[in-house]
């Protein structure tokens, strides 16, 4: 069997791209299911049944997956979680991505808990961009949202508050801030969330929430569309919409008059950016996932561990490429959910 995983035989080289033309440029890898926080929308209160520690990919195998995808066109990574700083050594796989030929662009999602001391491990390989969840102002809030408690809600707070002055006081490191919506908790802030940009340089992101994951149930009575979240920020002002860049994926940007920072809309639910999305996701159990909303994946952990070739990885990321839907569906009703937990997949 060829060895040379990257080229087909007609000499070309290989690139992930779906049966709908999409190149599938952009890889997500969870690093571990471990979370610090119990966000209310990803983990019920007792969390999920934890994997087990050879149930989890090592980051020699995800640096190994990461590996072949970026021989077949992706130059995007982003490392998420559960929490990533959980992870103990998350410096190996960063240097194995670091040093990998046509060097992916790297990025990673934290709840900012850990981020301040993992700074430097960042600057050290060149992550370009840190999005920080942060879903309420309001330091007690923020206890009941994340499961901390009104008690050490405000701690918690603190510390994610120290980690964004930090990280935006680092050199070349785009922060942006990812705002989930809810009815009924946080949507009196999001003007508040938007003036952030005013004076800061950092994109706010609104997210709408998604029903992700069976191991949380889905009360769609507190979801919030983008087009709500758009009319609230028109209050402040006029707001340009800037064009979108290569590699922006499904945000919506946009900047008040004079401001430093940005702002985005992420309609994952209201509106479809399915024809233009360039995703796959690794969960920490080595499943491969074509559509966060679609019920397919394709365990490779086996793989990894029984020995296959560089060929046959390649083989198995190109074959989920070939099961991407086109779309999730049209109206939340006929969502399906993935059956892996966010915790594990990474949003
Ligand atoms: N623990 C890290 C964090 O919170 O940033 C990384 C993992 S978390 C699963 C990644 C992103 O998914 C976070 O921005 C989180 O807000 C988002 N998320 C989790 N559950 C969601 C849901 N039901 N709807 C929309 N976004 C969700
Ligand atoms: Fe919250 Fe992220 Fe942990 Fe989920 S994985 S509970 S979103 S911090």
């Amino acid at each position: 069997m060829a060895e040379n995983s990257h080229i087909d035989p007609s000499g070309a080289p290989r690139q992930l791209i779906d049966p709908f033309g999409r190149h599938l440029t952009y890889l997500r890898l969870s690093v571990t299911d471990r979370c610090n926080l119990r966000c209310a929308y990803c983990m019920p209160q007792g969390g999920v049944k934890k994997l087990a520690h050879d149930q989890v990919l090592t980051l020699e195998e995800i640096a190994r997956v990461a590996r072949q995808a970026v021989r077949l066109g992706v130059n995007k990574i982003r490392l998420t979680g559960g929490e990533p700083f959980l992870r103990r050594d998350l410096g190996v796989l960063l240097l194995a991505l670091d040093s990998l030929r046509n060097r992916p662009d790297l990025r990673i999602t934290t709840n900012g808990i850990l981020l301040e001391e993992n700074l430097p491990l960042l600057k050290r390989y060149g992550v370009s961009t840190v999005n920080i969840s942060l879903d309420t102002l309001d330091p007690e809030a923020f206890g009941v949202i994340t499961g901390l408690g009104r008690e050490k809600g405000p701690e918690g707070h603190k510390k994610v508050w120290q980690s964004i002055e930090a990280a935006l006081a680092e050199q070349g490191l785009d922060v942006k801030l990812n705002v989930v919506l809810l009815a009924g908790f946080n949507e009196d802030q999001i003007e508040d969330f938007a003036r952030l940009s005013q004076n800061l340089p950092l994109a706010v992101r609104f997210i709408e929430y998604m029903p992700v994951g069976r191991h949380t149930a889905y009360d769609s009575s507190r979801f919030i569309s983008a087009d709500e979240v758009l009319e609230k920020m028109r209050r402040l002002g006029p707001l340009e919409a800037l064009p979108s860049r290569p590699g922006d994926g499904p945000a919506r940007r946009f900047r008040l008059a004079g401001a430093k920072g940005e702002l985005g809309v992420i309609s994952a639910v209201s509106s479809h950016f399915c024809a233009a999305c360039n995703r796959l996701r690794l969960s920490a159990e080595g499943c491969l996932v074509p559509c966060l909303l679609a019920d397919i994946q394709f365990d490779i952990k086996n793989l990894l561990r029984g020995g296959a070739s560089d060929y046959e990885l390649s083989e198995a990321l190109l074959d989920a490429a070939a099961c991407k839907p086109m779309n999730h569906g049209q109206a939340l009703s006929h969502l399906q959910t993935v059956g892996c937990p966010m915790s594990r997949l990474g949003g």
